[in-house]
């Protein structure tokens, strides 16, 4: 622990938990901006741009969300993308999310997009980055959240495909922050991307990838010391590596962990399971975040407050994973010293 968790937190009444949850300020760090589509803007954007669906209506579209593992997911995930083909559909997709993060009080987005789901089917990735870099500067602008994109690549595809994404992407390199790894993780380890890491990072790039979610211990400590990433996403399997729960305790790695997705994808089928407690305890950077709101029942605030309903976590515990987000941001540390404040003032104004 590198910071002193306020005296406040003994004084938040237990009724209080809840709005505390919903109130405090806090970033979300591990959510990706095509998994923010919900079913009625899916149909909405099919209607303008005359896609069709291989579903009757948003009912059904939304009963086939029962998943038993991330590929069932993927496949649906991928479909539901498919309706994005302009500028707008981009902008409006990233709007609807920001103005949702904003209402649960995240102060701060760092949000994935996949630009080879839309490049591979036709769409051009200035269409992409445009869109969803002027919703972050509306949105900032409308309601005082902060936003900055991180451009991921998909794993399951070759790294020949990610240095040519890279490469296509680097005109608009002003809009996007980092560099991600994202989905099908088992069989796709991450010294698969090492060559086309080591080019982001000398090109000046913040490095994060998702390991430890379904796949084994060896892919954290690969997107550790091959890859050098900033952050860990998922990381839960950590669990099963005492010498890397050592490392990511010593570092102070940050994890972004997604309670409500780790559920519906079986990682952890009931929440009360979840090893978030446990790993908090431990001394782990650890951090809340939604992965797919629209797909895995919840955004930000909901996964707070359906794993603290689940584990018996309290206000303590509150205010280390909100510190822990603003802290673990890409954002400047004079940046992170404020909304620590307005973190103590949060506490401060509900503690009895
Ligand atoms: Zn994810």
């Amino acid at each position: 622990m590198t910071y002193a968790v306020p005296s406040t937190v003994s004084r938040i009444p237990a009724d209080c938990l809840p709005a505390l949850l919903r109130a405090m300020p806090k970033a979300e760090l591990h959510m990706h901006i095509e998994g923010s589509l919900e079913p009625e803007l899916i149909f909405a954007l099919a209607q303008r741009n005359g896609v069709q669906l291989p579903y009757a209506d948003v009912e059904a579209l939304r009963a086939a969300y029962a998943f038993t593992d991330l590929q069932s997911f993927l496949d649906i995930y991928y479909a539901g993308a498919s309706v994005l083909l302009q500028e707008q559909d981009f902008y409006d997709m990233a709007m609807a999310y920001l103005q949702r993060a904003a209402a649960d009080h995240v102060v701060r987005a760092e949000i994935f997009f996949d630009p080879q789901t839309h490049t591979e089917r036709g769409v051009a990735m200035e269409t992409v980055i445009h869109g969803l870099a002027r919703a972050c500067k509306d949105a900032q602008a409308q309601w005082g959240i902060s936003a900055g994109l991180i451009l991921s690549f998909l794993r399951h595809l070759s790294e020949e495909a990610a240095f040519d994404t890279l490469h296509a992407a680097l005109p608009y390199r002003e809009h996007f922050i980092g560099i991600g790894l994202d989905s099908s993780e088992v069989g796709n380890p991450p010294e698969k991307f090492a060559r086309v890491f080591e080019q982001c990072k000398a090109l000046g790039f913040h490095l994060v990838a998702h390991a430890g979610e379904e796949g084994p211990p060896a892919y954290v400590w690969s997107a550790l010391n091959v890859l050098q990433v900033q952050r860990i996403d998922h990381g839960v399997q950590s669990e099963k590596d005492w010498d890397l729960m050592q490392r990511l305790a010593d570092t102070r790695m940050p994890l972004t962990v997604c309670p409500l997705s780790n559920q519906k994808l079986c990682v952890f089928p009931d929440l009360r399971d979840h090893n978030l407690p446990r790993m908090l305890a431990a001394g782990l950077n650890v951090t809340v975040n939604s992965d797919d709101p629209a797909y895995f029942g919840g955004y930000v605030n909901e996964n707070y407050l359906q794993v603290f309903a689940a584990t018996g976590m309290g206000a303590e515990q509150a205010y280390q994973l909100a510190r822990n987000s603003l802290e673990a941001t890409f954002a400047s540390p004079e940046q992170q010293a404020l909304w620590v404040q307005q973190l103590d003032a949060c506490f401060e104004s509900m503690a009895a």
